[in-house]
C-alpha cells in the first residue's frame, strides 16, 4: 500500500539529476536517497516538487519541522557554516540570529527524522511488537512474526557452538565461506556479521531494540544460558562489561 505514495523511477531520476547528483546538504555523492520534503504523513505528494535527494546522514539527522528544514537546514551545510555565516560564537547563538532573521518561534532542540523512527519503534517493542529490522538469519517473516528458517537456525546454532568451543571470529567466517553457506544478504560472511549474530538476543527469544529489551513471543534457538556465557566470552575479549539476560 505505502508503495503507491512512492516516487515513481521516472520522478526519481529527473530528481537525483536536478540535484546533479548530490545531496542537496552537503554535496555527497554516496547514499543518496529520493525523499519527501513534506512527509507523506503530513500530506506529501509524490510530486517532483515535493522531492529532495539527501545523503544517508543528513536524511536521519533532518528536522521534522518543515520550515527548519527549508530555512535552516538545507541552507547550511554544516552547524559550522551557520556560525561562521553569523559571526556567531556558539550554534546556539548562530541561532538566535536565524531566528531573528526568519520570525522562528520553535526552539533550537529540535526532533530529527531519526529520533521519530527510534521513538517509534522503541514504542513498538515495549508493546510486544517487532522493531523494523530486516530479516534477522535464522528466521522468516510471516505476517509480522518471526518463525524458524530449519536450515538457517541450524547455521545459528553451530556458529554459538563454534565459539562456545574457543573458535574464534575469523575461524568460523572460514568455515561458513568454505561449507559455501550462504549468509542472509550478500555472498559472503564477515567477522561482523558473526559478532552480531552472537551478540543478538534475538537468538535466545528476547527483542531488543535502542536500548529496551524485551521477552518476545518467538522461538529461540539457543539456550539463554549458553547466549550469556558467549556475552561473558566476547565481553572478555573487548573489555564492555557482558549483557546478561534473566
Ligand atoms: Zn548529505
Amino acid at each position: 500500500m505505502a508503495r503507491v505514495f512512492d516516487f515513481t523511477k521516472k520522478r526519481r531520476e529527473s530528481a537525483l539529476e536536478m540535484a546533479a547528483n548530490r545531496c542537496q546538504r552537503c554535496w555527497s555523492e554516496r547514499d543518496l536517497m529520493v525523499h519527501h520534503r513534506i512527509p507523506i504523513a503530513d500530506g506529501g505528494m509524490a510530486e517532483l516538487s515535493n522531492a529532495v535527494v539527501l545523503c544517508r546522514s543528513c536524511h536521519r539527522d533532518s528536522p521534522h519541522d518543515l520550515f527548519l528544514f527549508e530555512n535552516l537546514y538545507l541552507r547550511f551545510s554544516s552547524p559550522k557554516e551557520m556560525i561562521l555565516h553569523y559571526g556567531a560564537k556558539t550554534e546556539e547563538e548562530a541561532f538566535e540570529k536565524w531566528q531573528a532573521e526568519t520570525g522562528y518561534k520553535g526552539a533550537f532542540d529540535y526532533r530529527s527524522h531519526g529520533d521519530l523512527i527510534k521513538e517509534k519503534m522503541a514504542h513498538k517493542v515495549r508493546n510486544g511488537g517487532l522493531p523494523g529490522f530486516g530479516h534477522p538469519f535464522g528466521y522468516d517473516i510471516k505476517d509480522g512474526k518471526l518463525l524458524l528458517n530449519a536450515e538457517e537456525s541450524k547455521v545459528v546454532r553451530e556458529i554459538f557452538d563454534m565459539y562456545t568451543s574457543g573458535r574464534s571470529l575469523k575461524k568460523i567466517v572460514r568455515y561458513l565461506n568454505y561449507k559455501g553457506i550462504p549468509p542472509k544478504r550478500g555472498k559472503k560472511w564477515y567477522p561482523t556479521t558473526i559478532s552480531k549474530i552472537l551478540k543478538n538476543p534475538l537468538y535466545c527469544g528476547y527483542i531488543s531494540w535502542d536500548g529496551v529489551i524485551k521477552k518476545a513471543q518467538h522461538e529461540e534457538i539457543i539456550d539463554v544460558g549458553i547466549f550469556n556465557e558467549v556475552q561473558k566470552m566476547l565481553s572478555k575479549r573487548s573489555n564492555k562489561p557482558p549483557l546478561i539476560l534473566g
